[in-house]
């Protein structure tokens, strides 16, 4: 475990304030505000904005990327087939449904599943930053680098080896699901990365 807390970067004054007002409306405001959201042009292709899933009281947060087709169709987070994969990594971590939710980094599906631009996640982050406020889990897992990048403001951490942040949280990063599916090899580390850190969640 890190010794020293680690800071976010980010700190843009616009943000804080979207951040707090978003809070202090309550998880319907949130809701609402990222259903309203034209922020960047990503509404106007997205069916539905993906907004959560999970208990609203969580231990752990898991932060995935961006919903794809299938969870811009259903307008739930990981309902396609990295789902799948996400939900064995859960069975696995002995979690119950009350134990844990998941968010993701944008709201709205990028065209043709590609990588999130630096804008569309800084413009998305205030969304991000006030879920996990009001989620106020213990520990939060970032699926892969997205979600390491966006959660810090720039790539900060190694797999499986945890830090503190400033909020006192334990954060984690271990691999997207998607790995699971396209690296089966990967399948087998990311049960080492997370029998190393049972003790966060346990
Ligand atoms: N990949 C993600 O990062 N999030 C989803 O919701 C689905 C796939």
């Amino acid at each position: 475990m890190a010794k020293d807390r680690d800071r976010k970067i980010e700190k843009n004054p616009d943000h804080e304030s979207m951040i707090q007002e978003l809070i202090n409306g309550g998880f319907e405001h949130i809701e609402k505000e990222i259903r309203q959201c034209a922020n960047c042009s990503l509404h106007e292709g997205a069916t539905n904005p993906v907004i959560m899933k999970g208990s609203r009281d969580p231990k752990v947060l898991f932060i995935g990327e961006a919903p794809g087709k299938t969870e811009d169709m259903t307008g739930i987070p990981f309902s396609g087939r990295a789902g799948k994969k996400l939900d064995e990594m859960i069975e696995y971590m002995d979690l119950s449904d009350k134990d844990y939710a998941v968010i993701n980094v944008l709201k709205c599906r990028p065209p043709n599943n590609r990588k999130p631009r630096k804008t569309e996640v800084e413009q998305c982050k205030p969304f991000l930053m006030a879920q996990i406020e009001f989620l106020d889990p213990k520990v939060i897992i970032l699926l892969g680098n997205t979600a390491d990048e966006a959660f810090w403001g720039r790539k900060n951490m190694q797999w499986g080896v945890p830090v503190v942040d400033e909020d006192g949280r334990n954060i984690l990063k271990i691999y997207h699901p998607a790995a699971m599916i396209y690296q089966r090899s990967r399948i087998e580390e990311q049960k080492e990365l997370i029998d190393k850190n049972r003790n966060l969640w346990e």
